[in-house]
């Protein structure tokens, strides 16, 4: 026989954040950049099992960059099984990560594109943003998730050529992405980028990093006003400490991996599958009214 609890979907149950996952100490673990989030231990929830449509993004078109891993791909199956076709970016050595999101798409019965390249070049840039309109026959939701990380104890040991990279990932491909998307996105579209906590206390590690999630947050806040009066809507997410292959391959230094996340209210880091959500609720319909806003999702610390 049915009883109430047989009924209950996966991931609606009620479930104490405080053990829902796992806690530091994590082993340490290093992986050359960009990392797969396959091969962390233990491998981060993005929503597999859990993440359950109802429909709320029928019908929409979306871009997610770095969706192969983290926080994209938290999105980009939660897209998905809400009704959306999704591309999706990622650099080359990315494909095992990106091939088990392509099936997770395609399994929730939509579209799954994967455009894999290097958004520190322009060209790219412009060229993902032309190819990702051919295949989904336009586009309104652009998310500018990817992003580069690496600790330095020092700003004197942060070569110009790493300074460049984090730039052009963190803060150029943004910019080149949404001027080429412009043109095609309609009223009722919206932009979503990514801040971070680092935007409002940065780490003493994290120079350069940090300064490219103010700038994000920024951004968010000058073209919502830019934007607004032609109906499209900017937002972003700033995260605390999230358990992604970003922070294992050079994002942190080793001994932090190890007690990442230990400082959170809940005292450990989060998982990507609990900022789905999120990224649902700032593309739907019905969030109109919401532009030039940061959600934070950081385990009750940082801003806003
Ligand atoms: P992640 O490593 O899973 O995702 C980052 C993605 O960026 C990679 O998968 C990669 O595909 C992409 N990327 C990096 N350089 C690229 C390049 N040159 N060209 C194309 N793609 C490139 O890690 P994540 O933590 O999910 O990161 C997603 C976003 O969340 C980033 O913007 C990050 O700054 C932000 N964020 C993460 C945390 C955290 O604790 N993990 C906290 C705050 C903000
Ligand atoms: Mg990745």
């Amino acid at each position: 026989m049915n009883t109430e609890e047989n009924f209950t979907p996966v991931g609606h149950n009620l479930q104490n954040p405080v053990d829902k996952y796992p806690k530091p100490p994590f082993e340490k673990q290093f992986q050359p950049f960009p990392g797969l989030a396959g091969k962390m231990n233990p491998v981060p929830d993005h929503g597999e099992e859990s993440y359950v449509g109802t429909g709320r993004l029928k019908g929409r078109k979306a871009l997610i960059t770095g969706g192969d891993s983290g926080i994209g791909r938290a999105a980009a199956i939660a897209y998905a099984r809400e009704g959306a076709d999704v591309v999706i970016n990622y650099l080359p050595e990315e494909e095992p990560d990106a091939v088990e999101v392509i099936e997770l798409i395609t399994k929730a019965g939509q579209k799954g594109i994967p455009l894999p390249g290097d958004l520190r070049d322009e060209e790219f840039c412009n060229n993902l943003i032309e190819q990702a309109v051919q295949h989904l026959g336009g586009l309104d939701i652009l998310v500018n998730n990817a992003g580069h990380q690496k600790t330095h104890e020092s700003i004197t040991s942060i070569s110009t050529e790493e300074f460049d990279r984090t730039m052009k990932t963190n803060i150029y491909a943004p910019f080149w992405l949404i001027r080429a998307a412009l043109p095609h996105l309609k009223p009722g579209s919206c932009i979503i980028g990514l801040s971070s906590v680092q935007a409002y206390n940065p780490s003493e590690n994290l120079y350069d990093y940090a300064l490219t999630k103010a700038a994000t947050t920024n951004y968010v806040k000058s073209l919502a006003k830019q934007l607004g009066p032609k109906g499209i809507r900017v937002n972003g997410v700033a995260p605390g400490p999230v358990w992604t292959a970003l922070e294992v391959s050079g994002g942190q230094p080793q001994d932090k991996v190890v007690n990442f996340g230990e400082d959170s209210v809940f005292g450990r880091p989060g998982q990507p599958a609990e900022l789905a959500s999120t990224f649902v609720q700032l593309a739907v319909e019905d969030a109109s009214f919401t532009t030039g806003q940061i959600y934070g999702v950081a385990g009750g610390y940082g801003n806003p």
